[in-house]
């Protein structure tokens, strides 16, 4: 456990705070991009350490989240129909759509599996010739190498009975989005760790460039993210605006090359809808005309379906960084993990299931006494190393 005690050390906080104090000469917002941070940062009350003035917003980085209200509408049409087999990871079974959730669906008598991989999907089309099996693939290009793998081998191998629901979303974009909206708050990004390991990060080059924005690709851990807010920092105060990488342990430039190929044979980009933001060009992959066979949106009549989102639901303004949970009338009250009215509630990892999870629903200041990380005192015989000079113990991660 050496390697996540490093990255949950209250000293080594400590310092990298004292540090932001020492730069920072004036307010500014910064963005997390995952919600994988977002958990982190409230599950630690990370936002609560950090100088005043150093705000963190939310960004739009929940894969479930993310996930339009109408797409889960055409899953559970799908995953209704007598001949589907609907298979799906297990956090979409419990999101509620206009009628119920997978879990429902499956009580009455629908065949919904939860699968571990995407490609547990092939075995259970060929054990079952005579029902169609239906793969929910969602989130952003982290998972799209091995959704693609699925359909790439089903069309290689012929597995006809097997097709995927397609509505994958990507980061850059949304950045893009995020900055050119009127109103934008945001003035750096930790920018997405789990994405950049799979696409490097120089596509962020230029949306850096263009807005005069840093963005720091980031971690996960409380000490990441503490110095990935730190190097965003440095940067405003310099005057700097670049693409910096604090996850250097696992992530590179390049990111990986052979999932790239992978995904550039299977999907194209296309214009994408958004639950809680609408429609974002050219920010989605779509299956290519060659996996028609395998693109369920395609194979079953589900294209009507169109769906609003409830009109108290302020997550489009969350996940843009322009408000909190808090701001939103119905959090805590009509809206919980429970009965989510919207897309931040639907998933843990979104903005607004972490408040309520770590009882920020019961103090509107923040659930203080909750943090994990309880910061040292700071020392003055300490310094905190640089990043690239600190030894890591887990290279192999
Ligand atoms: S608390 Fe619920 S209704 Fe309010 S913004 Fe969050 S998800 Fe939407």
């Amino acid at each position: 456990m050496k390697y996540l005690d490093e990255y949950r050390n209250g000293d080594i906080a400590a310092k990298i705070v004292a540090e932001m104090r020492r730069v920072q000469t004036r307010p500014w917002v910064l963005m997390e991009v995952c919600g994988g941070q977002t958990h982190s940062i409230v599950k630690n009350g990370l936002d609560h350490l950090l100088p005043e003035g150093v705000e963190l917003v939310h960004g739009p980085g929940c894969p479930v989240c993310v996930t339009p209200l109408e797409m889960i509408d055409k899953a559970h049409a799908i995953a209704r129909s007598p001949k589907v087999i609907f298979c799906s990871f297990g956090d979409m079974l419990r999101v509620p759509g206009s009628d119920g959730d997978l879990f429902s669906i499956k009580s009455l008598g629908g065949d919904v599996r939860i699968v571990y991989s995407p490609l547990d999907c092939l075995k259970i089309a060929r054990a079952n010739p005579e029902k169609h099996v239906v793969f929910f693939a969602i989130g952003f290009e982290t998972t799209a190498p091995a959704n693609a793998m699925l359909a790439w081998r089903a069309r290689e191998e012929q597995v006809n009975n097997l097709s995927l629901l397609v509505s994958h979303v990507l980061v850059p974009p949304a950045l893009e989005a995020i900055l050119s909206a009127t109103g934008n708050r945001v003035q750096g990004f930790l920018g997405p760790g789990h994405v950049c390991a799979v696409m490097g990060y120089s596509e962020y080059d230029p949306i850096s460039a263009r807005h005069r924005v840093p963005i720091v690709i980031t971690g996960f851990e409380p000490i990441d993210i503490l110095e990935g807010t730190l190097m965003t920092i440095k940067q405003l105060e310099e005057g700097r605006a670049t693409v910096e990488n604090q996850y250097s342990r696992i992530l590179t430039r390049q990111g990986n090359l052979p999932a790239q190929q992978l995904i550039g044979k299977v999907f194209g980009v296309g214009d994408r809808k958004w639950r809680g933001i609408g429609s974002i060009p050219m920010s989605g992959y779509h299956l290519r005309d060659e996996f028609s066979r395998h693109d369920a949106e395609k194979l079953f009549d589900v294209a009507e379906i169109a769906t609003l989102e409830p009109e108290i639901c302020i997550s489009g303004e969350i996940l843009r960084g322009l408000k909190k949970p808090h701001d939103c009338p119905a959090f805590g009250a009509l809206c919980t993990p429970q009965h989510p009215l919207g897309a931040t509630m639907v998933s843990a990892e979104g903005a607004c299931a972490a408040y309520y999870a770590y009882g920020r629903h019961l103090n509107p200041q923040g659930a203080d006494k909750l943090h994990q990380i309880v910061p040292g005192p700071v020392r003055d015989d300490v310094s905190v190393k640089p990043r690239e000079e600190r030894e890591y113990t887990h290279a192999g991660r």
